[in-house]
């Protein structure tokens, strides 16, 4: 068992380099508008419907520093501003470059650009994530289960982080969208679901949880990486599953998208 990201901070000027997979310009899917999204390098977890199992080595990346990135994000500075739009950091887990991700993020603060972090949450709150959320509009926060056995199941690692940020930012008010896989006969047992929806719905930060049907884009890329892929046989949830899982989360006062 793994523990809890801890990165000690070793550079003190603006130009910090990190390893990142790619740069998508303009994304859709990872926070409001339209927005740039970077892809770090490095991930903790090994969950098993992962879509991006390249991200998950924290070699082979590409290193960039954090000028490069925001000369680059300020050429899409017009499409985040009248979308509503700005960057996100996803991974990977960004917390395992946390002095990176929270320069990226001052810097964009500076040119008043909105700051989205896509995390599991599974990193050392102190020194891993609170200096990044100092600078984090908004967390798109994934709580891949909520019964620890499932959890574990799912993630190869512990649950006990993700909540502990959970209940922080509720703590903090920090706006907050939880993300759920919901994956058939793994993630959706309603017992699940139900624990799940009734811890959310006792955080005051929660501006929506985000449905997402399990799919198996990324499995090409476990073939390609010599990865065993457990869930080949795994079909997609149906649209009567999905409607039964948002139907909890409503039951729960949330706000849901599926
Ligand atoms: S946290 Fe994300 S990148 Fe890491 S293993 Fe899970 S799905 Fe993949």
């Amino acid at each position: 068992m793994s523990t809890p990201i801890s990165i000690s901070e070793s550079s003190q000027n603006q130009n910090v380099v990190g390893q990142i997979h790619s740069v998508e310009s303009c994304g859709t899917v990872d926070g409001p508008g339209i927005r740039f999204v970077i892809f770090t390098k490095g991930c903790p977890l090994r969950c098993l419907y992962c879509h991006n199992p390249d991200c998950r080595p924290m070699t082979d990346g590409k290193q960039v520093t954090v000028d490069e990135l925001i000369a680059e994000i300020e050429k899409y500075k017009s499409y985040m501003r009248f979308s509503g739009g700005g960057v996100t950091v996803s991974g990977g887990e960004p917390l395992m470059q946390p002095h990176f991700v929270a320069e990226i993020f001052k810097r964009c603060k500076k040119l008043g650009i909105h700051t989205a972090l896509d995390t599991s949450g599974y990193a050392d709150l102190e020194h891993a994530a609170k200096p990044v959320l100092e600078y984090a509009d908004l967390v798109l926060l994934d709580i891949k289960s909520f019964e620890p056995e499932t959890y574990f199941k799912v993630t190869s690692v512990p649950i006990e982080p993700t909540l502990k940020l959970a209940k922080y930012l509720s703590e903090i008010n920090k706006p907050t969208w939880i993300r759920f896989v919901l994956v058939p006969n793994l993630t959706d047992d309603p017992a699940n679901i139900e624990g799940l929806a009734s811890f959310i719905s006792t955080l005051g930060n929660i501006e929506k949880v985000e449905v997402l049907p399990f799919h198996k884009m990324g499995e090409y890329k476990w073939e390609q990486l010599g990865y065993d892929y457990q869930l080949k046989d795994t079909q997609p949830p149906t649209a009567e599953l999905v409607q039964r899982t948002v139907d909890i989360f409503k039951k729960y006062g949330l706000a849901v998208v599926s």
